[in-house]
């Protein structure tokens, strides 16, 4: 038995393979030859992320009595940009090579250039001026700054006073409300605020399937404090925003936090952590923690002429809120839980016979994120068989997500569940008509149990704890 290392370039080829072929990702428009970085999410990939959605709410809204939720539109009054400083710099430095007319991101080649020094080079490149292009060894244009929102008109009339932005974030919305959910709740702070929504960012170089995308789901919650406790609530958050990835099952090897470097750092920042993934295709950011000062509600009071200046009874005193920030992406979440969980087994473990064995995959998904929680197999297709496994999906399918299987051998059913990551597949067979009982089989385990027909929700309920 041997599991699939996470550096092997091919394994994300693997993952991207099983996730269209079994419903997880399909290319957007892809009978029109597709749309670059676009997705759609399938029946199994839409239940995935939902999953994922709900269990970030679960833990940020549904357990804290000091968070609350906020759903905010997408399309927003354009000063709210101004403001958030994204129409003067939410660039991205971007070159073209003159010869192939590949278009780069200047800090990725750079980052790249500089990694090979240790080896190749005799000094660093300190700008992107001395590089050329990776791949045809084109020269490069100069660099310049390339602004990553997308512009639409609102109404009939296409003017520069018509322009407005879809939002390249979810969090302006929430620092606009933040007046109206405090008063609206009578929250004290440190309360927070949290939002699930798209967001949209015309990326130069999108890429790493749905690593980095032009529309993506981010959730974000902004934690209001009095600045004096912002340090401790920083430290707070930090670890709350692990323990959420490790408690879904994500490997602790897999995970780290990078402090950013003061080049990275956004001028307002006063600390910024990256939560990174160990993706087959490398390290790369999951989310991060912020420490964003009094920046976001100073310049919306600047720019709206609202005072956002907090009265602190308890402390007595009045500030304009400190924000420690945690944000996250649901697809890049979604897709480190699936690279995560992928498991191949040489030889397999569902087969017998030395001639049929093969190799399997098991998704080892955390049965609270896994899209299918139960399948049921009747054993084989005789009518008092499946009578009795559809009264039993009826049964099961309120409490969760359930699938039906009837076709093929058990052994090759099994191995459809497994590479989908369904936790429990429970049979009826011949001896279900005498002792009113089925066999529960466990994902991981293989183990498998006799429970009654009575039973079976409240079992499979307990063992699940969604
Ligand atoms: P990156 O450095 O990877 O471009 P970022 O630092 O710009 O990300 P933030 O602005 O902090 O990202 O956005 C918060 C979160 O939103 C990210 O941690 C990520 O999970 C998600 N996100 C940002 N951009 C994208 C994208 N293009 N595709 C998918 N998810 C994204």
């Amino acid at each position: 038995m041997s599991k699939a290392k996470k550096s092997e370039p091919e394994l994300m080829d693997k993952i991207i393979s099983l996730a269209k072929r079994r419903g997880f990702i399909f290319p957007s428009s892809e009978i029109y030859g597709g749309l670059n970085s676009c997705y759609d999410y399938g029946p199994l990939g839409v239940e995935l992320k939902n999953n994922v959605k709900r269990l970030w709410w679960k833990t940020m809204v549904q357990e804290n009595a000091d968070i609350v939720g906020l759903d905010s539109s997408i399309l927003m009054h354009p000063k709210i940009w101004e403001a958030s400083g994204h129409i003067a710099s939410f660039t991205d430095p971007l070159v073209d090579c003159k010869k192939c007319r590949k278009r780069f991101r200047a800090d990725h080649l750079l980052e790249a250039a500089r990694a090979l020094k240790p080896q190749y080079l005799k000094e660093e490149p300190k700008d992107v001026s001395e590089l050329k292009c990776p791949e045809c060894a084109g020269d490069l244009t100069a660099k310049r700054d390339f602004n990553l929102m997308f512009k639409t008109f609102m109404g009939a009339v296409e003017d520069t006073a018509s322009q407005i932005y879809l939002r390249p974030e979810t969090a302006q919305g929430i620092y606009v409300n933040f007046e109206n959910v405090q008063q609206s709740m009578r929250k004290k702070i440190p309360f927070g605020i949290a939002q699930i929504g798209k967001a949209f960012r015309n990326e130069i170089t999108p890429g790493n399937y749905t690593f980095r995308t032009r529309e993506f789901e981010q959730m974000e919650m902004q934690w209001f404090v009095n600045p004096k406790e912002a340090d401790h609530w920083f430290e707070v958050w930090k670890e709350r925003r692990k323990n959420w990835y490790l408690a879904l099952g994500i490997k602790a090897d897999n995970l780290r936090f990078r402090p950013h470097a003061k080049d990275e750092l956004a001028h307002y920042a006063k600390a910024a952590f990256d939560v990174e993934y160990n993706f087959p295709f490398g390290w790369k950011e999951l989310g991060g923690i912020h420490n964003r000062g009094d920046w976001d509600l100073s310049r919306h009071t600047k720019f709206s002429g609202h005072d956002f200046t907090y009265r602190d009874e308890a402390a007595g005193e009045s500030f304009i809120p400190w924000i420690i920030e945690t944000s996250a992406g649901a697809d890049r979440a979604a897709l480190a839980f699936l690279c995560d969980a992928y498991t191949e087994i040489d030889g397999g473990r569902t087969t017998t016979t030395e001639s049929n064995k093969e190799m399997e995959v098991v998704l080892r998904l955390h049965p609270a994120l896994a899209p299918i929680k139960a399948a049921v197999l009747p054993l084989s297709k005789k009518p008092e068989l499946t009578k009795v496994a559809e009264d039993l999906l009826v049964k099961l399918s309120p409490h969760f997500m359930t699938a039906y299987d009837e076709v093929s051998s058990i052994g090759r059913r099994y191995r459809r569940q497994d590479e989908i990551g369904t936790p429990y597949c429970i049979t009826v067979d011949f001896e279900t008509l005498q002792d009113q009982a089925v066999t529960v089989r466990d994902r991981d385990t293989m183990k498998q149990e006799r429970i009654s027909l009575a039973e079976v929700a409240k079992y499979l309920q307990d063992k699940l704890v969604l």
